[in-house]
């Protein structure tokens, strides 16, 4: 069963090992977790639900809870402490197109806000129902989790819009394709999530973002459906299809979903090499990008994250052997992990393979073959699982990403950790702050930046540090040329800081999309736009 305050299956844990904690000890000292809240407590403050019986609305208390928080520091915090603010009044589980029209004409007649819901794996607020006069309701979508259709000449799938990642791979793949969109959320995200908030997965570089993997499909807008047909490309004016990704929900319900699928690939590894420092590591990972050597995925972590990926790896003796192996080669303070996923033909990846192995060398890089590459592919997925680790053991865990032009990547990253770093030190607090970089482009890249500190002695100022961390940083970055989100979206939590990247005519351009499709405000308040 799903955990109701955390992240995944409740069967599913993950330990911190012996020598991952001695590091965090010595990095920012020792910590003792706050009190969890219990799933009574909270049902007990579920408020008199506002909506009136339908027969697709629950109105009961634990689906009230489990649809009114995401996967955000704030919510994390929100769900362990028991203090949620607003629930929604009800939530609704269509099964079909149809249904999800009913929904969104009964809703707009009786004046109630709705919230689409993927898989509620939002990092950045976007499912949080917004404190208003008028009832809310939720729209889970996760009942919409079937192949609709498959059309193998044109290779576009059809899905409804609530499939989860595992289930639209093992539908496709029992079919000979894969979308190839893995995102570290894939275990809980939808198909309908990853557009509405123009997510990207980790092996981008062969598949492309949700931007080139959408196609179409159909939105159930308050004014009827929006039907975005499937075309290879077109110069007919603006795209309907970049208005719905990116929509947050404001714009309408995503119904169905159109993506364009690939052939099953015959070869897939994943590889690992590390560098002398850090210049010539992001040197060589931009050679390899601006040369357009066909990788499937890159990552590139920063001499901290190397260091702390090391630590909390286990395998204490084996680590140890393989940093022997590295300082011999050149490789021992300062040193960077690069990540690399190579996908094709046989005859492409061997192919491949030599091409990047010629291309490190030239920056020092040592090639250590496919055994850390496995042991990333393992766990790609089951990290976000470490975060309840954490926790059991008093530390909390949040990101920040964005991207920038690679002229600017490490101006950029260096006043984000620094900021990170420093900012709550006047509260006595030191924070871990480590960076990667991945999604590369021949322009640049996103910086993806973890920082892990104690959690206070208090839920409210374990929140009021992170909002010091959050919008100090969040400021930084779209101040100094980068954007608010790479990949988490917009949501609430980044709404504030949108105007400085769009600008006041683009902010204009924004609202009058929105509110041609929902003229009366109803569709998910407060996310994407301040209301
Ligand atoms: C541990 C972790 C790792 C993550 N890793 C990544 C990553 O690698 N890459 C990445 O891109 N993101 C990542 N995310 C962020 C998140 O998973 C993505 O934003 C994802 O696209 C959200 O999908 P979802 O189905 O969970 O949507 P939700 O969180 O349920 O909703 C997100 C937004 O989309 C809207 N929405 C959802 N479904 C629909 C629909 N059918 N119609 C209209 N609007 C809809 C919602 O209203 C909301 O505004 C991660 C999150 C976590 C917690």
């Amino acid at each position: 069963m799903r955990r109701w305050n955390g992240w995944g299956d409740e069967a599913n844990q993950m330990h911190l090992p012996a020598n991952g904690d001695r590091f965090l000890i010595e990095r920012i000292g020792d910590a003792s977790p706050l009190p969890n809240a219990t799933l009574d407590t909270v049902l007990a403050q579920v408020p008199q639900s506002r909506l009136v019986a339908h027969p697709l609305i629950v109105t009961a208390a634990e689906d009230r809870v489990r649809h009114a928080r995401g996967q955000s520091l704030p919510d994390w915090l929100a769900m362990r402490s028991g203090d949620f603010g607003v629930f929604p009044d009800g939530v609704a589980y269509p099964e079909t197109a149809e249904q999800v029209a009913e929904l969104v004409r009964y809703a707009y007649s009786q004046d109630i806000l709705l919230i689409p819901y993927g898989g509620g794996t939002s990092v950045a607020g976007h499912i949080n129902p917004f404190q208003s006069e008028k009832p809310i309701l939720t729209i889970d979508m996760g009942r919409m989790n079937r192949l609709l259709d498959m059309d193998e000449a044109s290779q576009i799938a059809t899905l409804g819009a609530g499939t989860p990642g595992p289930q639209l791979e093992a539908l496709l793949r029992a079919r000979g394709y894969t979308l190839g969109h893995f995102p570290q959320s894939f275990e809980l995200s939808t198909v309908g999530g990853w557009v509405a908030s123009r997510s990207s997965g980790q092996q981008s570089l062969r598949y492309g973002r949700i931007e080139q993997l959408f196609a179409g499909g159909r939105v159930e807008t308050p004014l009827g459906c929006l039907e975005i047909p499937t075309l290879p490309a077109s110069s007919a004016g603006p795209d309907i299809r970049e208005m719905v990704m990116g929509s947050e929900g404001r714009m309408g319900i995503i119904s169905e979903v159109k993506v364009r699928v690939s052939r099953l690939p015959e070869e897939e590894r994943f590889y690992v090499i590390f560098f002398p420092d850090w210049q010539k590591a992001k040197s060589a990972a931009r050679e390899l990008v601006q040369q357009r050597i066909q990788l499937s995925m890159l990552r590139l972590s920063n001499a901290i994250e190397t260091e702390t990926q090391l630590a909390l790896a286990g395998h204490e003796s084996l680590i140890a052997l393989l940093e022997r192996f590295l300082a011999l080669r050149g490789a021992s303070t300062g040193k960077c992990m690069m990540t690399l996923g190579i996908t094709g033909s046989r005859t492409q990846c061997k192919a491949v393979r030599s091409q990047v192995k010629k291309l490190v060398r030239e920056f020092g890089g040592i090639y250590t073959g496919t055994h850390l590459g496995d042991k990333w592919a393992e766990k790609r997925f089951t990290m976000p699982y470490l975060r309840e680790a954490l926790w059991s053991k008093g530390y909390v865990v949040d990101t920040l990403e964005t991207a920038t032009d690679w002229d600017n990547v490490d101006n950029l990253l260096n006043r984000m950790e620094e900021n990170l770093r420093t900012v709550i030190a006047d509260q006595g607090e030191k924070v871990h702050v480590f960076t990667h970089l991945s999604h590369f482009y021949g322009q640049g890249c996103s910086i993806y930046t973890t920082y892990v500190f104690r959690s206070a002695d208090t839920y409210e100022k374990t929140l009021a540090w992170w909002k010091t961390l959050k919008h100090t940083t969040s400021e930084l970055i779209v101040n100094n040329r980068g954007t608010i989100s790479h990949q988490h979206g917009v949501g609430k939590d980044h709404a504030p800081y949108l105007p400085v990247e769009k600008g006041p005519l683009g902010m204009k351009a924004i609202e009058a999309v929105m509110s041609t499709f929902d003229p009366q405000g109803q569709l998910n308040p407060g996310t994407l736009l301040v209301d």
